[in-house]
C-alpha cells in the first residue's frame, strides 16, 4: 500500500512575508492525506500546526490550521484541566460507591442477566454477543463503567446523589463547554 503524491501547492504564510507548502497524497483506497510545511522562518517561530479531527456524515475528516503557539498552549492547558477534573471526580466516585455498585450485581446469576440490567438501566448499547466478548471478567467490566459516559447514571441508579456530586458534575460540564468554546476560537482564528 503506497501513498502517491498528487500535487504540491504554496500558500502565503500568516505574516505574508513568505509561504507554507501543502503536499497532497492519496492511496489506492481513495484515502487522502495532506502534509503541511512552514517555509517562513518568522512564522515558524510564532505558529504551529493544529489538526482538527472530526466526523462529518460518518466520515473522519482532518483539517489543518496554523495557530499561534500561545493559543495552542492555552487550549492544551484547558484540555489537561478538563481531563484532571474528570479523573478526580471518577476516582472520588469510585472510592465512595464502587463497592455498592458491585454489590448491586451479586444477586444476578448470569452474564446475560447483567447485560440485560446494564442495557435497560445504563443504556449500554451493545449486543449480547459483543458483551460476552468484552466482559471476560465481570468485576473488572463493572468497574470500567465508572467513566464519564455512564457515571452520572450510575449515581442515579444507586440513588446516592448529593450536593457535592452535583457540584462536581456541574464543574465538568462548565469545563467541557469552556474547552469547546476555546477550540472554536482557536479554529476561527486559525490561518490557512
Ligand atoms: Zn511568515
Amino acid at each position: 500500500m503506497s501513498w502517491d503524491k498528487d500535487f504540491e501547492r504554496k500558500n502565503p504564510c500568516p505574516c505574508g512575508g513568505s509561504t507554507y507548502t501543502v503536499e497532497s497524497y492519496s492511496d489506492d483506497w481513495g484515502r487522502n492525506e495532506e502534509k503541511w510545511f512552514m517555509s517562513c522562518h518568522i512564522c515558524n517561530q510564532t505558529h504551529v500546526l493544529f489538526t482538527n479531527d472530526y466526523y462529518d456524515s460518518g466520515l473522519s475528516v482532518s483539517s489543518n490550521f496554523w495557530v499561534t503557539q500561545q493559543s495552542l498552549q492555552n487550549y492544551k492547558t484547558l484540555v489537561e484541566d478538563f481531563s484532571k477534573i474528570q479523573k478526580d471526580t471518577i476516582n472520588f466516585l469510585k472510592e465512595c460507591y464502587l463497592d455498592q455498585w458491585l454489590q448491586s450485581f451479586t444477586h444476578l446469576r448470569s452474564k446475560k442477566a447483567i447485560w440485560e440490567r446494564l442495557s435497560s438501566t445504563l443504556g449500554l448499547g451493545i449486543s449480547l454477543p459483543t458483551f460476552y466478548k468484552h466482559c471476560t471478567n465481570v468485576q473488572e467490566y463493572l468497574q470500567d463503567l465508572f467513566r464519564l459516559q455512564f457515571v452520572k447514571k450510575i449515581v442515579d441508579i444507586l440513588e446516592v446523589s448529593n450536593e457535592e456530586i452535583t457540584l462536581k458534575f456541574k464543574e465538568i460540564e462548565t469545563k467541557e463547554a469552556e474547552v469547546r468554546a476555546v477550540k472554536a476560537i482557536l479554529i476561527k482564528n486559525g490561518f490557512r
